[in-house]
């Protein structure tokens, strides 16, 4: 089969791979759905393998793109029981593994192997950028009925880092939240935190990101480029208190310095965009105020499941978050279009 690869400096190759055989404890899926994430551009622009040194991800090995994975099983290997998967069962994958055993591992949280990541797919792994993929049996997680290969492609990563994020605010339907950066990640947890009856106030520098922030269920529209004190208008609309949240999805550091500025006294902040830096004063900013800043690096199989029943119940339109469908065979055209920042989310669809 062909394979997607980054080839580096922005390079896209078409490489020539096995069909994917399940050994023990694995399985193979015919890969239906592979979106196209923000993280992904780490991997496309730099000298190839360079990313994957830094973060301390492996050797930097050829591997196949695409860590948002959503297919049907189509082979199942031995030792995998009837329950933990099947033939024909529709499926996203947890799109990493760990030993499997430790206590990150065994909670669903192999990203956080006490061993060091074994591999994420994509990066260090071959992932969903082809027409089949194979993976560990235990990082499968069921796609409910109702929802669409793409939403499950989207709930594999972005969606279900908004998730995670939202989850480790604990936010309440009574509350508001402050959600910096609209784009795909930003946007799901727009909409997720709207459907869980929370006030969103979004802000992104791009008016049609925010405009698709409104339409996605965001109250309080904020331009960061046209406001003169970002701080104060959110504080404006919080009766002079500040947020009981904020999510900084853009990685800016100056959005990351008001997430934790925005928000009340004993409010939380959390930042999910990933790199760079932030300063803070830290007396005044958090500790004089009681702030907890919290870090969250997306979600568990088990809370990726919940994402997908949460999507599913509240019949939450995640495919609405797809601004382009595009074939494997498109992935050049897809990924220098991506690279631009300007669209909204990708996927490559079979
Ligand atoms: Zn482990
Ligand atoms: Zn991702």
């Amino acid at each position: 089969m062909k394979g997607v690869v980054f080839a580096g400096d922005r390079r896209i190759e078409f490489m020539e791979f096995h069909d994917p055989k399940p050994g023990p404890d694995e399985v193979v899926l015919e890969i239906k759905a592979s979106g196209m994430c923000g993280s992904d551009l780490k991997f496309y622009r730099p000298p190839a393998g360079t990313m994957q040194k830094a973060l301390g991800l492996g050797d930097g090995n050829i591997v196949i793109g695409g860590h948002e994975p959503c297919g049907v099983i189509v082979a199942v290997g031995s030792g995998v029981s009837e329950k933990r998967a099947r033939s024909g069962q529709r499926v996203m994958v947890h799109h990493y593994t760990g030993c499997g055993v430790c206590p990150h591992c065994s909670t669903g949280w192999q990203q956080l192997c006490v061993d060091g990541v074994e591999a994420v797919y994509g990066v260090t792994g071959h992932g969903a950028h082809a027409p089949y993929m194979k993976c560990p049996a235990n990082t499968l997680v069921t796609l409910p009925d109702e929802l669409s290969f793409e939403t499950g492609a989207a709930i594999s990563c972005g969606t279900g880092t908004a998730w995670g994020a939202l989850e480790r605010l604990a936010l309440r339907g009574d509350e508001t939240i402050a959600i910096f950066g609209q784009g795909p990640v930003g946007l799901s947890a727009t909409q997720l935190a709207s459907a869980m009856g929370a006030r969103v106030i979004a802000l992104d520098v791009g008016p049609e990101r925010l405009q698709r922030a409104k339409e996605f269920g965001a109250d309080v529209l904020i331009n960061p480029a046209e406001t003169n004190d970002v701080v104060a208008a959110i504080k404006e609309f919080t009766h002079g208190l500040g947020v009981h949240a904020s999510l900084d999805c853009s990685s800016s550091p100056s959005a990351r310095l008001q997430a934790v500025q925005a928000v009340r006294t004993w409010g939380k902040a959390c930042f999910v965009g990933e790199g760079g830096e932030v300063t803070l004063d830290v007396s005044k900013d958090l500790l004089r105020r009681q702030v907890t800043l919290i870090g969250s690096w997306t979600f568990s199989t088990n809370g990726q499941g919940e994402c997908a029943r949460f999507v599913a119940d509240r019949k939450i339109d995640i495919d609405g978050l797809f601004t382009h469908r595009w074939k494997l065979t498109d992935a050049e055209e897809a990924y220098r279009l991506f690279d631009t920042q300007t669209s909204g989310k990708g996927v490559f669809l079979s």
